[in-house]
C-alpha cells in the first residue's frame, strides 16, 4: 500500500508521493504532508554500518513508496557522489563540547545541496512515472542558499527550465556571485527589489494562479517548485539526523537508545521539520532547538503561542534566515492540530489576511518537543570569534546562531549533559566578509577574494571549490524587476 500526502488546507486533495513532488505545492495553496509519519524498518545497529547513500534509502524508501528500488537507488546514486569533497557526505566535528553536522560539503557549500542534489532526479522520475509530457518550469524563490543550488541541479537537465527569485538587496556578495555567473541554457536568476517574503508570496500566488497555469500548460509547461515546500526537498533532509545519530552511536558518543539534542538555525522552518521527522519515525532526539536570527517571529511563536509576522524585516548577516513567513510551520500546525486541515486552513487565512493567527492552548501543549530562542547581530559575531579563538574552528554566521541559541538553552534549562548536534548549514567561505568581520575589525576594508585567501589560512582548510570557480568568473545574468513584474518576468522567458 502506498503511503499517500494530503494538503493541509483541503483533506480531499490526496497525491502519491511522486505526484506531490511533481506538484510541489497543493493547489489549494496547501502543503503536501504524509497522512502518517513512517517508522524506520532497520536497527540502530544496522544503521551504525550504513553508508550515506545506504541511510538515505533505508529512510527515503519509507516516504516515497511508488518509487521502486532500483528508482530510488538510481537517484540515490547520482545524488550522493564526488559533487561532494568528502565520502562521509555530511562528516561530524566535535568543537567545544557540541557535535557540528558540516550540510556543507556539496557542490554550493550549503545545506540546500543535500537536498537539491537529488531533488531534480526525483522529479525527473517522477515525471516519467507519471507520464509527464510538458517540460517543468521550476519556480525558486530564495533568501540566498536555496538558488545556487537548485540551479546547480537543474542546469541543463533535459525537459525542465528554473528562474530564480532572489531579494536584490538581501543575500551575501558570494551568495549573489554564485548566482549571477551560472551556467546553462535553461537557468534565469532574477533580483527583485523586495525581501525574500515577497519573493516567496509572488511565487505562491504563480503556483496558485489557474489562468496562468492554463496559459502555460496549452504552451507545454507545468510549474514545480524547488523550494524546501516540495516533499522531495523534506524527505530527503530527514536523512543527515538519522544518519548522524548512528554514527554518534558506531562512534561511541552515545550508548545505544541515548536521547541527543537537536539545534537548527531556521528560517523557512524546513530544516528543523526534517529533524522533527527524524525523531518521528523513530530516532531517539529530545529537545529540537530552533535558533533564530533577529527575525524572531518563531521564538515568539513559540514564547507565546500567536504567530505574527507584523513587523519590521531586518537585514543580517545570516541572510538565508531572514524570513518572516515560515512556510514549512504550516507542516507543524497541521499536525498539532491532530492532522485537521480545516483548523490549519483557518489559521493559514488569518496569516494571509492579518498578518497574524494563534494557535489553542492544546495545540500549544504539542509543542513541548521545542524550544525557541534566537541571537542578536552582537552575539551571532561574538560566537564565532569565542569559537575561533578557543578552538580554531570557524563557522558561518548561520551556525553561529544556533551555537549562540545553544549557550542559551544551557544556560535557561540547566540541561549541559545531552549531547547536542549542531547544524551546521553553510560554509564559512560562503559569507567570508561577516565571518572575517567578526573575528576582526580590520579585516573591514579588504577586498572579498583576500578575504577568502586569508580565512584558509586563519581555519586552515582550502578554499572550496565552489569558491575558486566563481573568483574569475563572468556574470551571466543581469534581470532585476519589481515585485509586481514577477509572472511578467516568467512569461518573458517561456
Ligand atoms: C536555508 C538556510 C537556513 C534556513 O533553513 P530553513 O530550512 O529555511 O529553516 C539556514 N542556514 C543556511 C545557511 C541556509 O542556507
Amino acid at each position: 500500500m502506498n503511503l499517500m500526502y494530503s494538503s493541509t488546507r483541503n483533506k480531499n486533495e490526496k497525491a502519491t508521493a511522486s505526484e506531490a513532488i511533481l506538484k510541489g505545492l497543493a493547489t489549494d495553496g496547501g502543503l503536501f504532508v504524509p497522512d502518517s509519519i513512517p517508522a524506520l524498518d532497520v536497527s540502530i545497529d544496522e544503521l551504525a554500518q550504513m553508508s550515506y547513500q545506504e541511510t538515505a534509502y533505508a529512510v527515503m524508501k519509507q516516504f516515497l513508496t511508488d518509487f521502486t528500488e532500483e528508482e530510488l537507488k538510481s537517484c540515490i546514486a547520482k545524488a550522493y557522489d564526488s559533487k561532494f569533497d568528502t565520502e562521509e557526505i555530511a562528516p561530524l566535528v566535535e568543537a567545544k563540547g557540541a557535535y557540528y553536522l558540516e550540510l556543507f560539503h556539496g557542490s554550493t557549500i550549503a545545506f540546500k545541496d543535500m537536498a537539491l542534489s537529488i531533488l531534480p532526479h526525483l522529479l525527473i522520475t517522477s515525471a516519467r512515472k507519471n507520464k509527464v509530457e510538458n517540460d517543468i518550469v521550476i519556480l525558486t524563490a530564495t533568501s540566498g542558499d536555496t538558488g545556487k543550488a537548485a540551479l546547480a541541479g537543474f542546469a541543463d537537465v533535459e525537459g525542465t527550465k528554473i528562474v530564480v527569485f532572489y531579494p536584490k538587496n538581501g543575500v551575501s556578495p558570494i551568495q549573489e556571485k554564485q548566482m549571477l555567473t551560472q551556467k546553462g541554457a535553461n537557468t534565469h536568476v532574477v533580483g527583485i527589489h523586495g525581501n525574500f517574503d515577497q519573493a516567496q508570496t509572488g511565487v505562491k500566488e504563480m503556483f496558485s494562479n489557474a489562468v496562468l497555469k492554463e496559459e502555460l500548460a496549452n504552451a507545454g509547461y507545468q510549474f514545480s517548485s524547488a523550494n524546501s515546500i516540495n516533499i522531495g526537498r523534506l524527505v530527503p533532509q530527514i536523512v543527515y539526523y538519522v544518519y548522524a545519530y548512528a554514527k554518534m552511536y558506531a562512534n561511541g558518543v552515545i550508548a545505544k537508545d541515548e536521547v541527543v539534542n537537536v539545534v537548527v538555525p531556521t528560517g523557512n522552518f524546513g530544516n528543523i521539520l526534517a529533524a522533527y521527522y527524524a525523531k518521528n519515525m523513530g530516532v531517539n532526539i529530545g529537545k529540537l532547538i530552533c535558533a533564530s536570527n533577529e527575525n524572531k517571529v518563531l521564538f515568539d511563536f513559540f514564547a507565546t503561542g500567536e504567530y505574527d509576522k507584523n513587523r519590521d524585516f531586518i537585514l543580517t548577516n545570516s541572510p538565508s534566515m531572514d524570513i518572516l513567513i515560515s512556510s514549512n510551520l504550516e507542516r507543524l500546525i497541521y499536525r498539532i492540530a491532530g492532522n485537521d486541515a480545516e483548523k490549519n486552513a483557518e489559521l493559514m487565512k488569518s496569516l494571509s489576511s492579518n498578518g497574524k493567527y494563534e494557535i489553542t492552548a492544546e495545540m500549544k501543549e504539542n509543542l513541548k518537543d521545542f524550544y525557541g530562542n534566537y541571537t542578536d547581530e552582537a552575539e551571532t559575531a561574538a560566537v564565532i570569534k569565542a569559537l575561533y579563538e578557543d578552538t580554531g574552528y570557524v563557522i558561518d554566521t548561520h551556525t553561529a546562531v544556533a551555537a549562540g541559541v545553544y549557550n542559551k538553552y544551557k544556560a535557561e534549562t540547566g540541561d549541559v549533559e545531552t549531547k547536542t548536534i549542531i547544524a551546521s548549514t553553510a560554509s564559512p567561505f560562503k559569507f567570508t566578509r561577516s565571518v572575517m568581520n567578526a573575528i576582526d575589525s580590520k579585516y573591514d576594508a579588504w577586498e572579498d577574494f583576500e578575504l577568502v585567501d586569508e580565512l584558509s589560512k586563519l581555519g586552515n582548510v582550502a578554499v572550496p571549490n565552489a569558491i575558486e570557480e566563481i573568483r574569475n568568473a563572468e556574470i551571466l545574468h543581469n534581470t532585476v524587476c519589481e515585485v509586481s513584474e514577477m509572472e511578467a518576468t516568467v512569461k518573458a522567458f517561456l
